[in-house]
């Protein structure tokens, strides 16, 4: 008889996991508390604009490589979806002085030397060291059966590279040390804030690698579609889909799991469960507080030497074609208060780049500032009178900062949707909101957390967080190798991969 596995979250890490269970002659349920699978990966209509609540790029877009094909066995991607290929990883606007991050590195090299020419070392060195991570990157995709992470074997194939001294740097500096060597306050502005998220200077290097070669582009018409494709797929191979179904509890006796127990108490029971959420959230509130892996709590206790990144999302829908701004454009402005923590920079996105952002002659147009846990817990502590206030504030400020270096889109600007770290916890349970996990940087490693839980024998955790960055690729190979290491333990036949 086929063994039942109840996985707990309709994520890309659930859908993942689900999907090669499935495949491999499994009994699949999936419970997820949301009207529709997804999570953080979410793409959804508002008044009739679309609005892509995710993927600004995706890992894996490049043909013939072990997450490519990953991603084509859960239909997220497959031969019929346009991959769109921006010709700019981002500009970025500093008094005036635009720093652009182009696909064509040898062009950029040369515009930034031109502008920049006191720089031309460090930016000479800077472009070799990206040149390095092309290649790197090339090689790192042959680990993808491995949770990703820095193994000693990626770490020997770094020394094969060109500039290992720069790129083991990179690891250790975060975006502002790194930056710091350039004499240009423009070029600093650039990396500093070319990213979201707190990680060090190496995952700058990467996705800028990643993008160069194709590998992180984006999937058209976004998250709503490849997330329904992903579900199509879990339905065709058998899959038993709950929706609206929040789970309250795992059910256990001694050393095994036996079921869980939804809101409205009624009880499922499986052969294995896997928990496809925050595991935060999983010890602390369906094992209510008990078998807290050690782990996770280190990583809390040090939260601040690898922080968690939440972001604070205004959607706009904006009369004008806005040709003249790069996707995205990063817009800095004077410090102001975003949650506890003061910000000076954003992400303005025109999704011009296909028609299904386009309703009503407006543009979906987003604007993305980081957010800390620090940020969430000030939300949190607000009233509601008081948190509807300030949201008011700061998005009024925000599109004033976007007008004031567009003055053309005066008068053009409707807002269509904000969420920001209190409404990703509300969404996802998410620990304070956060879109990615645990940051990474060399001197503080968080190592990955197991997908078997010490304390029992058919509970599994698999999602973004069993590896630090987290994002949809951790996301959806962590449930997959959760779903690799159940097959290898519950199963007499061979596994199909
Ligand atoms: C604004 C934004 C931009 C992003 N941009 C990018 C990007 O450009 N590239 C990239 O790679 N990544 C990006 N990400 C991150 C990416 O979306 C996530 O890393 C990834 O989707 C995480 O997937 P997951 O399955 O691990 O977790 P989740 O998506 O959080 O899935 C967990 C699921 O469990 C459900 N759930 C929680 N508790 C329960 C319960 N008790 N019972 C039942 N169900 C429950 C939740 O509703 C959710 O559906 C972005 C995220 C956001 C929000």
């Amino acid at each position: 008889m086929k063994k039942k596995v109840i996985i707990i979250g309709g994520g890309l890490a659930g859908l993942s996991c689900g999907i090669n269970l499935l495949k491999n002659n499994f009994d699949v349920e999936l419970f997820e508390k949301n009207n529709e699978v997804g999570g953080l990966c979410s793409g959804y209509l508002v008044n009739g604009h679309y609005i892509d609540g995710c993927i600004h790029w995706l890992t894996g877009t490049k043909r013939d490589n072990k997450f490519n094909d990953l991603l084509r066995k859960m239909d997220c991607l497959n031969d019929d979806v346009e991959i769109i290929s921006l010709p700019t990883l981002g500009t970025f606007i500093y008094k005036g002085e635009k720093v652009t991050f182009y696909r064509d590195i040898e062009l950029g090299e040369d515009k930034w030397i031109f502008a920049y020419p006191d720089d031309k070392e460090n930016i000479h060195l800077f472009y070799e060291t990206l040149r390095s991570f092309c290649e790197l990157e090339k090689v790192m995709d042959q680990h993808v059966d491995k949770a990703f992470y820095f193994s000693e074997k990626v770490k020997k194939t770094i020394n094969l590279v060109p500039l290992s001294k720069e790129i083991f740097l990179s690891m250790k500096l975060s975006r502002k040390e790194y930056a710091s060597r350039f004499k240009s306050k423009a070029i600093q502005n650039a990396i500093i804030n070319g990213q979201n998220g707190f990680n060090s200077m190496f995952f700058f290097f990467m996705e800028y690698a990643m993008f160069i070669n194709g590998n992180a582009d984006i999937p058209s018409k976004g998250a709503k579609e490849l997330v329904a494709r992903a579900k199509a797929k879990f339905l065709e191979l058998g899959g038993k889909l709950h929706l609206n179904t929040e789970i309250a509890l795992i059910i256990k006796h001694e050393f095994n799991v036996l079921g869980v127990k939804t809101k409205e108490n009624v009880i499922y029971v499986g052969d294995i469960i896997v928990s496809c959420l925050d595991p935060h959230y999983t010890y602390r509130n369906l094992f209510q507080g008990q078998y807290y892996s050690g782990k996770l709590k280190r990583l809390e206790l040090n939260e601040k030497d690898h922080k968690i990144s939440s972001s604070y999302n205004l959607y706009l829908a904006v009369k004008d074609e806005m040709k003249d701004i790069d996707i995205p454009t990063g817009l800095s402005f004077e410090p102001m208060k975003i949650g506890v923590n003061e910000y000076d920079s954003m992400f303005f996105r025109p999704y011009r780049y296909e028609d299904c952002y386009k309703n009503d002659g407006k543009i979906v147009t987003s604007i993305l500032v980081d957010q800390s846990i620090e940020d969430f817990n000030y939300f949190n502590s607000l009233s509601e009178e008081k948190y509807k206030k300030e949201i008011e504030r700061i998005n009024n400020k925000l599109i004033d900062i976007v007008i004031s270096y567009f003055p053309y889109l005066k008068g053009k600007i409707e807002i269509i949707d904000f969420f920001g770290p209190k409404e990703i916890y509300q969404r996802t349970y998410s620990k304070g909101g956060a879109i990615l996990s645990y940051s990474l940087n060399l001197t503080n490693l968080p190592t990955p957390t197991k997908f078997k839980s010490v304390s029992f024998d058919n509970f599994y955790l698999a999602s973004q967080w069993n590896s630090p960055i987290g994002g949809t690729p951790n996301a959806i190979n962590n449930g997959y190798l959760a779903s690799l290491e159940i097959i290898k333990t519950f199963s007499n036949k061979k596994c199909e991969k």
